[in-house]
């Protein structure tokens, strides 16, 4: 019995891995609007050869981008983002802010203009390692019906357990975990414990710092956080972003503040960039969008 028993238990750890990352890819392209497959090219090349990986120059070339023919959302779209240097886009909803974003992570190719990484069109490398270089926390961060231990390690399954802990740390979420009845092995997710939005924010940056990937995509979550918990996610992310070549998609502007550059995206054009001080004087959409969200902050304390 215990010959049939080991390869069964077995297949069925196997089934749930699968299902487990299946789950995630089809919630994370849902969360993306993936809606189509990008091949890579026949004689496409890896980001950097095996095993290695190192800083990240992301570069925006002239970049017009559609997702269907008659309606275009991106246009004329130039920036850089230098290897280590942190770049934010702002704008109203709908402007194409993280229409970036899913362009940088190869979910769609361009219609006009290129994405570059270290001097690289996005088409001629292969998408797996593009991938393999990027960490996101999303808006909304997808838990499993595991433990938060499994829920952390999932940023590189095959982390030892010290340095899951360390990246709980790092992400300020260790303190929270250890105060659970059953610590990291607490279940989390739809069927257990419900976690808040900052606390998923957390587990995500975690497992993002686990993958430890020269590329940092932070999508800012929409719903808003409490302004202590907002101001934490806010010095954690800027923690994570250190040595990383990081793009933020942000809703609030009181994220950006400390960008190398801010982008200002306007119906799919960029109508300003620069820093914040810089952009405040130019006192045009972003300086509205500041005194704007002032003004809403005083009426919300
Ligand atoms: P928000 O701040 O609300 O998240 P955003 O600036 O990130 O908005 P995007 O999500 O980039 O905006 O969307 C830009 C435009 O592209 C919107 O008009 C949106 O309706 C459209 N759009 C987004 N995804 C798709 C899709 N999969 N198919 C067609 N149109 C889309």
């Amino acid at each position: 019995l215990i010959q049939l028993y080991m390869p069964l238990n077995h297949l069925g750890v196997l089934y749930r891995e699968i299902r487990q990352s299946l789950t995630d890819i089809e919630r994370m392209f849902s969360l993306l609007d993936k809606n189509r497959e990008i091949q890579d090219a026949p004689d496409a090349r890896p980001l950097f050869a095996s095993g290695e990986s190192g800083p990240c120059e992301i570069e925006f070339e002239n970049v017009g981008f559609a997702y269907e023919a008659n309606r275009q959302i991106l246009f004329d779209v130039d920036f850089k983002v230098g290897a280590g240097e942190t770049v934010a886009v702002v704008g109203h909803s709908g402007s194409g802010k993280s229409t970036l974003a899913r362009l940088l992570f190869r979910f769609y190719d361009t219609t006009t203009g290129s994405v570059k990484i270290n001097g690289s069109d996005l088409r001629a490398l292969q998408q797996a390692s593009v991938r393999a270089a990027i960490g996101i926390v999303p808006q909304d961060t997808v838990l499993f019906n595991d433990t938060i231990f499994y829920n952390i390690q999932y940023g590189r399954p095959t982390a030892p357990r010290e340095e899951v802990i360390a990246a709980a740390k790092a992400a300020h979420i260790h303190d929270f975990i250890e105060r659970l009845p059953d610590g990291y092995d607490t279940r989390v997710g739809e069927r257990g414990l419900k976690l808040s939005g900052g606390e998923k924010q957390r587990v995500a940056i975690a497992r993002a710092l686990l993958k430890n990937p020269p590329i940092l995509i932070f999508d800012e979550a929409t719903s808003a956080l409490d302004s202590k918990t907002e101001k934490a996610i806010q010095a954690e992310l800027e923690q994570a972003a250190i040595g990383r070549t990081t793009l933020i998609i942000a809703h609030r502007l009181s994220t950006v503040m400390n960008a190398d550059e801010i982008l200002v995206l306007d119906a799919g054009h960029i109508v300003e960039r620069g820093a914040h001080r810089a952009l405040l004087e130019q006192n045009g959409l972003y300086a509205q969008m500041w005194a704007l969200q002032q003004q809403q902050n005083m009426i919300e304390a």
